[in-house]
């Protein structure tokens, strides 16, 4: 086994995976080190949506953008966290990071239509969509013995089907046959993260790197002011290899490391959705290399709940779709609605870590989905629950809001009056409280039988029984880190790039501040910087 390589790279998710490829496709010995026993990080659990405006494949669905679109939609949502030359960079090299990988990698990309940004009304923004794109199913026969060895995602029912194809990515969902599913697995063809990360790994493979797996990278080697290598904790002890030119970050986010969190976060994360892998090593190297940080408050913030164990090996459920349906509202512990529901789940964020300053309390943490008997036939609820089937058993309904109120340890009258409230709402078809139905965003994400309507997200709770599910403040990852310049080298705390480290992904201290501007708004940074790094690192394109 080589200790020997011109790049190293440190993680398997989209980051790590697309620095590797372009590296090496440029020419460059890579070597690529994983700390699970499976490769494929977050990245691989996840929907497989990257967001690139810009992308060559918005034309085929007939959408036009532009760099100065999408630069002013981005500095919109800034709020003075934004380095323009970091968006800049970011909006340059995403249509090229994309013609490279399906030229060099065979990711096929194409456009998903309809989906609009996350705040669409904004100046620069696509209330229909189009910066969204995916990866057609891939075989992952076509991995020989790497096929078992990526990780299966916890969260979705089955892997075949593209994000596209399910109501959580498309306003009206496909249904394939039981034929053309039996079809798909009997070559194992995988949808979103999984087809991701096996086509970039089928790229890597066939360019001679196979990653390496058990493999926790510990400390960087740093000779002369230089990172020159890594030494790393596996099985058989400890390991050093050297790089030749560089050393690429992209180990994820701090998500999983509690002392981190609570020094760093703005608020609460309680419930990471992430590989439970991601427990900082990134920012603990980078930090030892004296790197500057930056963006350390944020995370992508998402609604989360505890699921009753067996349902998924995670024992746990993203809030995303539900929360926006007709029929729901969400409820804190005074029994009052405290935001848009249907708004996008990293701004919810910013719901949750609101103060009730008399209480010296979190005034919406943690909060209650609240639904009917009718939301649960039309939509299904958390979790692999088909819609229309009967509520699952851990699920318990009750014949009157009052009954629930008092089952959830809430004040019944506040509950009767909220909802009484919201009724009324529907029926006058407009949500004066907290605008929920207004952006394209709410209607898009709502009830697809009315797509594009505010019947699509507002919806009367009338119909018991009723149902309560907890929610708390969850997180697909965080996003500070060491900061970096626009080819993603890590800089030092006088601005200067540190010789031969780079950082990509939720590792690093993300360009987008607060902000997640669309579908895929994390992957896309991800892979871009990776892209930038493994240009860099070869001098190549
Ligand atoms: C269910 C779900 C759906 C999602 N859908 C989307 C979506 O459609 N679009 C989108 O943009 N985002 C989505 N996300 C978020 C997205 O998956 C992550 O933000 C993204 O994968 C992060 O990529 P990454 O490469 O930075 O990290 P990861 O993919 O998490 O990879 C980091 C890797 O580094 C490894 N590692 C950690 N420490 C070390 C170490 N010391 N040495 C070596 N390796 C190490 C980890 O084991 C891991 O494999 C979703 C997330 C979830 C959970």
């Amino acid at each position: 086994m080589t200790d020997e390589f011109d790049v190293v790279v440190l993680g398997t998710g989209a980051a790590g995976l697309t620095a590797a490829v372009t590296a090496a496709r440029n020419g460059a010995r890579v070597g690529l080190f994983e700390k699970a026993p499976e490769v494929g990080g977050t990245t691989a659990w996840s929907g497989g949506h990257v967001w690139i405006p810009c992308n060559p494949h918005q034309a085929a669905i007939g959408v036009s953008d532009s760099p100065e679109e999408a630069v002013t939609y981005i500095m919109s949502l800034s709020r003075g966290l934004l380095e323009e030359k970091l968006v800049r960079a970011y909006v340059a090299a995403g249509p090229e990071m994309v013609e490279f990988l399906d030229r060099e990698a065979g990711t096929e990309f194409y456009a998903v239509p309809d989906f609009p940004d996350y705040h669409p009304e904004h100046p620069g923004g696509k209330p229909g969509g189009g910066r969204t794109i995916e990866c057609p199913l891939f075989p992952f026969t076509e991995l020989g013995e790497w096929q078992d060895r990526v990780t299966h995602t916890p969260y979705y029912s089955t892997e075949h089907l593209t994000m596209s194809e399910t109501s959580l990515g498309a306003a009206v969902p496909v249904v394939p046959s039981e034929e053309e599913m039996a079809r798909r697995a009997l070559r194992d063809e995988r949808g979103r993260g999984q087809a991701l990360v096996g086509r970039l790994l089928k790229a890597l493979l066939e360019a001679g790197v196979q990653p390496q797996t058990r493999h926790r990278a510990r400390e960087l080697v740093v000779e002369d002011g230089r990172v020159v290598g890594v030494r790393f904790d596996t099985p058989e002890g400890s390991r050093r290899v050297r790089a030749g030119r560089g050393v690429v970050l992209a180990t994820g986010g701090f998500e999983w490391n509690e002392e981190y969190k609570r020094a760093f976060l703005r608020g609460p994360l309680t419930h990471p959705v992430s590989v439970p892998t991601n427990t900082g090593d990134g920012l603990y190297m980078a930090m030892k290399a004296g790197a500057m940080l930056g963006n350390m408050r944020e995370a992508w913030w998402i609604p989360a709940a505890d699921l009753p164990e067996g349902i998924n090996p995670m024992n746990r459920a993203m809030i995303t779709a539900d929360r926006t349906r007709p029929r729901s509202i969400m409820v804190n512990r005074r029994g009052r609605r405290f935001t848009n529901e249907a708004a996008n789940y990293n701004a919810f964020g910013g719901a949750f870590h609101v103060e009730d300053v008399t209480a010296f309390d979190y005034a919406n943490l943690p909060s209650w989905l609240i639904f009917d008997q009718g939301h649960l036939r039309a939509d299904g609820t958390i979790g692999p629950h088909p819609a229309g089937e009967a509520p699952p058993a851990w699920l318990k309904g009750h014949p009157t809001l009052e009954a629930l109120a008092e089952d959830i340890g809430l004040p019944a009258e506040e509950l009767v009056a909220t909802v009484r409230r919201w009724n009324n709402h529907v029926a006058n078809g407009v949500d004066p409280d907290f605008g929920r139905g207004q952006s394209a965003h709410d209607r898009w994400w709502g009830d697809p039988a009315y797509k594009g309507d505010v019947r699509g997200t507002l919806g009367p709770i009338d119909d018991p029984p009723y149902y309560a599910i907890k929610v708390v403040s969850g997180g697909l990852g965080t996003k500070g880190g060491p900061r970096t310049d626009e080819h993603a080298r890590v800089l030092d705390l006088d601005g200067r790039p540190i010789e031969g480290l780079y950082a990509a992904g939720n590792v690093m201290a993300s360009p987008f501040g607060m902000t997640y501007g669309g579908a895929g708004g994390t992957l896309g940074p991800a892979m871009v910087f990776g892209y930038l790094a493994g240009r860099h690192l070869t001098g190549g394109r």
